[in-house]
């Protein structure tokens, strides 16, 4: 897909300029939709990013809190705000940022143990901004978070967002397909209240980098954001067949759909489910042998295809190593392993300590 992609070189910005890309574009994120069990209200656009994704479904948000910066921009208005739980991808900040809310409009919400949003916190942190004038632009929902595949309680938040009346994000970049598989599904009970939901081809299905799909169930407030038709891009069809350049901020955009395509035919239904299950299986089993070997210890529970996990042993003392040690002797670990040229880890920080991660989601991995 990607070769062909190349050599066809179509350029998916209207209708006219890419038929076959703006309605593969159309049916292969409604294929997706219907794999990862979300309705039919829910409008797909392909980007290159999930950072790309989760931009212009926060543009649709603050079109909908701030319509009256449409015209005049945000000078003058009240602050506004994003909330997103600690975990959060740092893509959120930055389109925060790219949007003119400031470092100030991003306000982070604590998690729990197992690292999901605590909604109870989520629900103080609106009460306070409320009442000190601040206006709630949006809520993310983070489902399989970077550092620990951790899955906020979507449905809470949903029901939070609802009452509030306060857009709600949905980024579920790489956890997203595993709500194909009908076992896993439940993880994602409540994400269809969401009005954007993103989803990462590229992450953990088996598609190559980019393909990042937006699901939009206001597409109108997206379209609001950003469609600007000059006189050299109208044409006859305009109306009748989407035009995608309306979608984000790309005019020019390419055939993404057709490597997307690719995969959904070639594996199918049954070959995707098959995949991922195996995965978590893998990140699973692999929990199990860390949770049997003496001075090792896994630091998050493993829902998806990660698995994340420790070095924890006693000094010659018996008592536990102080923190900065233990940390020290995790990144060794780290650093001896992928020298090795066998495998590859990455690190991360949970609850301030540092832990090894292992992420199982090529269809090659055994
Ligand atoms: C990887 C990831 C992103 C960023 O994805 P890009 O496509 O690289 O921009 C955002 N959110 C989550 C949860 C991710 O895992």
């Amino acid at each position: 897909g990607e070769i062909l992609a190349a050599a066809l070189n179509v350029n998916a910005m209207v209708w006219r300029s890419s038929p076959a890309a703006t309605e593969l574009e159309d049916v292969t994120t409604a294929w997706l939709r219907m794999l990862l069990g979300l309705p039919e209200s829910f409008e797909g656009v392909i980007n290159d990013t999930a950072s790309s994704s989760s931009l212009y479904g926060l543009a649709a948000a603050r079109e909908v809190a701030y319509p009256e910066a449409h015209a005049a921009g945000l000078f003058g208005m009240p602050r506004g705000r994003v909330y997103a739980s600690e975990q959060a991808h740092s893509s959120i900040e930055k389109a925060v940022l790219t949007l003119g809310l400031g470092q100030d409009g991003f306000r982070t919400i604590s998690c729990d143990a197992d690292f999901r949003m605590d909604p109870d916190a989520l629900r103080r942190a609106l009460d306070e901004d409320l009442a000190a004038g601040i206006r709630p632009v949006a809520i993310v929902a983070t489902l399989g978070t970077t550092s620990s595949a951790s899955i906020d309680p979507v449905a809470e938040i949903a029901a939070i967002s609802k009452e509030y009346r306060v857009w709600l994000h949905v980024d579920a970049a790489y956890g997203g397909p595993a709500a194909i598989v009908p076992e896993f599904r439940p993880h994602f009970a409540g994400w269809e209240h969401g009005d954007s939901i993103v989803v990462n081809p590229h992450k953990w299905l088996f598609t190559p980098i980019d393909c990042s799909v937006l699901y939009c169930r206001r597409p109108d407030a997206l379209v609001r954001a950003f469609s600007i038709v000059p006189e050299y891009l109208t044409s006859a069809e305009q109306g009748e067949s989407r035009s995608l350049m309306d979608y984000g901020v790309s005019l020019g955009r390419r055939f993404r759909s057709l490597k997307l395509w690719f995969v959904l035919r070639y594996f199918g239904r049954e070959g995707i489910e098959a995949r991922l299950r195996d995965h978590v299986r893998i990140a699973q089993e692999l929990a199990t042998w860390v949770e049997a070997t003496e001075g090792w210890e896994v630091t998050a529970p493993v829902h998806l295809g990660l698995t994340t996990f420790r070095f924890t042993p006693s000094g010659s003392d018996g008592e536990p190593l102080d923190g900065a040690t233990a940390d020290a002797l995790n990144h060794a670990i780290l650093e001896r392993v992928n020298a090795s040229g066998e495998a590859f880890l990455t690190h991360t920080v949970l609850d301030g300590r540092t832990v090894l991660r292992v992420s199982i989601g090529n269809i090659k991995t055994t």
